[in-house]
This record gives C-alpha cells, structure tokens and sequence, in this order.
C-alpha cells in the first residue's frame, strides 16, 4: 500500500478525531522508525512518551512472545503472576503499598480520583469531595478527567462536566489554600506539566504543598502518566522532588507499547477501594504486565542514570545552538522542552523538521517538545540534533 492509499482508506473509514502528520509509520528498530517504503526516521517522540525502550528490544520482545504463548487474558476474577510481581516491582521501587491496574492515563487518573473521594467519604462522611488541580494542567479525556484538567479550552461541548474540581495556581501555596475548606479531599498535581508545555513545578512550592496536605488530610495526589517510569531520569518524578505522595499514577511508558496504566497507593490508602467499588476489564492484563516487567528490570540504576546524561546531553546541545528563534530550553531527564520566542511560528518549524525525518511533538502553546525512546543511542541523537541546528537556526 502506497501512503496516499492509506491516507485516503483511513480519511475514508475512520473518525477523523486526529490531525495526524503526514507520515505513516510501518516498523521500527532501536530509536529508528521506518515508513511503507523505508523511509527512515529519528524517533524524538516514542509515541508520546510510550516506548520507552524503543523498537524491537530483546527483553521486551521475550516478555511478550512467552507470555502471548502461556495466556493472554484472565481478567481480574482470576490471580495471575505478571499481575502480582509487577505490582511488587512498583511498590518495592517507589515506597507505595498497593498498586490497581488500568489500560490508559485517564482512565488511570479516573481511578485515583475515585480513591481520594472514597478515602474522604469513609472517614469524613459526604460533602467533602472537592478536588484541586492547576491551571494549565492535562490530565485525560474522559469527562471527569477533562474537569480535572485546568485549562478553559477543554471544558468545552461535552456538558454536563464531573462537578467537584477548583483550579489553582501553579508555584503558589496560597492559591491553592484560597481554594480549599472543608469540602476539599485532595490536591492532584503534574510535577512536570507536559501538554502544558513541558514546564517543570518549583521545588519549594511542592514540599510546602505536601506539608500543608498532610496538615490538613487532603491527599496528595500526583499525575505521573507522562512523568512517570523513568522519563525524567529517575523511576518517579516524586523521588527527585523529596516528596511520597498518597498515590500517583503512570501510565504512557510503563510497558514500553503496550496499553497499561495504574495507580499506586500509600498504606494508609490501600484498603479503600475494596471489592465491589472499582474494576476493568483489561486492566493488568497479563501481555501488558509482562512487558511492564520487562521495562522495569531494565530501568535499572544505571540506566536512569544513563537517561541523565542522554537528558542533559540533548539539553546542553540545543541550548548551545543559540537559535534566534528559541526563548529557552527545560525539563528533566529525557523530557525536554524547546521554547519558542513569542511569535515564531511553531507549527511551521515542526513541519520542517518532519520534512528532514526527525518525529518531534510540540505542548503548550509555544513549545517543541522531545520524548525519545530512553534507550536512544548517541548516534541517534546527534543525527536528531543536526536536523534541529539546521532547522532552529534557520528560522
Ligand atoms: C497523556 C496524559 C494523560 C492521558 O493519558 P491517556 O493514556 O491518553 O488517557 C493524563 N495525564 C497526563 C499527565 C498525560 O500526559
């Protein structure tokens, strides 16, 4: 099939819910994706953050042929080993006590919601279910999660919304205590804003936020879809924060391409959503969390350490290109975040960075944003980089 075949089959049979790229993508190897007809593309995107381990790695790749041959689904009637072992993988990793399985990041966040509400009911009774969350954030698609989310161009078509959330500012203590009282549960938060445009929290601000929760048993809530899993150089973005949240969830590159997502939850919060009050399907399906296995046992102390160094490597090359166009470049490990000067026009500069094979992503309003594969290789980085000196100084 020719590429313009497959855009107009998909043009013609499918909702046209996405403004895709012009590019479709057919295999991959490493940190290298390939089109229908070879083309070759330098991945600064893995799928939105998802491929953590690239392209065909061999861990992986055992992982899930193994289990796709002993069995492929159970549900959650039933025990099965990748379920339980992933969960301890997580726990023993992050100092959480329990984990729940989902399959994406809103439904993820749909259940931590759940849980803080629940935790709240049980101890306080009704009418204290509100829930925090900061302006600019991005927490999900579903209804409730695009309530949560703290931006006024998502509550939009979709009426009527989950009631229950306030919006505060980020980096400002005060802001969220003007919006909580006795009808608050819990604050939810990004560490890293990444659809908002890669825009990391204050440090300070976070541990007066973590105490000022814990005075106050509103739970702390963190959103680790994105952030999560080694992304930001360690296996949580919490561990580099010197906070323990009440829960957090993860998502995108937890299994490395598969759909997985969870939460994972403090003790004083694990018995709250017994029997009866929270199910899926699919979720910790045993494919998916024997891949989730695979990917962790490869996230190992060296290797996030490795993420650093890849992190700061792409940081420092770019910052030193002292492009025009660029206002600055942030982010931790390797989430990073190229900011435009205001009225430069960014879609243009992504469509030429297409044009020359490098798949990027943008957030926010003016930022270029890069999720690579964490195994990315320094040849694939550089090869990534010589097209952005071309095309940011250029501009
Ligand atoms: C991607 C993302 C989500 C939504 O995840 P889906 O898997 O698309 O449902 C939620 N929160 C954050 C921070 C994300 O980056």
């Amino acid at each position: 099939m020719t590429f313009e075949e497959l855009k107009a089959l998909d043009h013609q049979y499918t909702m046209q819910t996405y403004g895709r790229f012009d590019v479709a993508l057919d295999h991959g190897q490493g940190s290298t994706l390939y089109g229908l007809e070879g083309e070759e593309y330098i991945d600064f995107a893995s799928g939105i953050g998802v491929a953590s381990l690239g392209y065909g790695h061999p861990a992986w790749l055992e992982a899930v042929e193994t289990q796709a041959h002993k069995l492929a689904h159970a549900s959650n009637l039933f025990y099965t080993e990748p379920y339980a072992r992933l969960a301890e993988k997580l726990c023993t990793r992050s100092g959480m006590a329990a984990a729940f399985f989902a399959n994406g990041g809103g439904e993820a966040n749909e259940g931590i919601i759940k849980l803080a509400r629940k935790y709240s009911f049980d101890k306080y009774g009704k009418g204290r279910a509100n829930i925090i969350t900061l302006h600019n954030s991005f927490h999900g698609r579903t209804i409730t999660t695009l309530q949560a989310t703290g931006q006024d161009v998502f509550h939009n078509y979709f009426f009527p919304f989950t009631e229950g959330f306030r919006y505060a500012e980020a980096n400002d203590l005060a802001s969220v205590q003007a919006q909580a009282g006795e009808d608050t549960c819990a604050v939810f938060l990004e560490l890293i804003q990444g659809e908002g445009g890669v825009l990391p929290l204050d440090k300070k601000f976070v541990q007066d936020l973590a105490a000022y929760c814990a005075e106050n048993d509103y739970l702390l809530l963190v959103d680790e879809v994105q952030t999560g899993i080694g992304r930001t150089g360690s296996l949580f973005c919490f561990q580099q924060y010197g906070i323990q949240p009440d829960a957090v969830t993860f998502a995108k590159g937890i299994a490395g391409g598969l759909p997985m997502a969870g939460v994972l939850c403090n003790e004083k919060c694990r018995n709250v959503l017994g029997p009866g009050t929270h199910a899926t399907t699919f979720g910790g399906n045993p494919i998916a969390a024997a891949a989730a296995c695979a990917v962790l046992d490869t996230i190992d102390g060296d290797f996030l350490a490795a993420v650093n160094e890849k992190g700061e490597y792409l940081r420092s090359a770019i910052t030193a290109l002292d492009a025009p166009c660029v206002e600055t470049v942030r982010g931790m490990g390797l989430m990073v975040g190229i900011v435009l000067k205001d009225g430069v026009d960014r879609s243009a500069l992504v469509k030429q960075i297409y044009d020359s094979n490098v798949l990027v992503l943008t957030a926010g309003p003016k930022t270029i944003r890069l999720l690579p594969p964490l195994v990315i290789t320094q040849a694939e980085m550089d090869r990534g980089l010589a097209v952005l000196k071309t095309v940011l100084c250029g501009a």
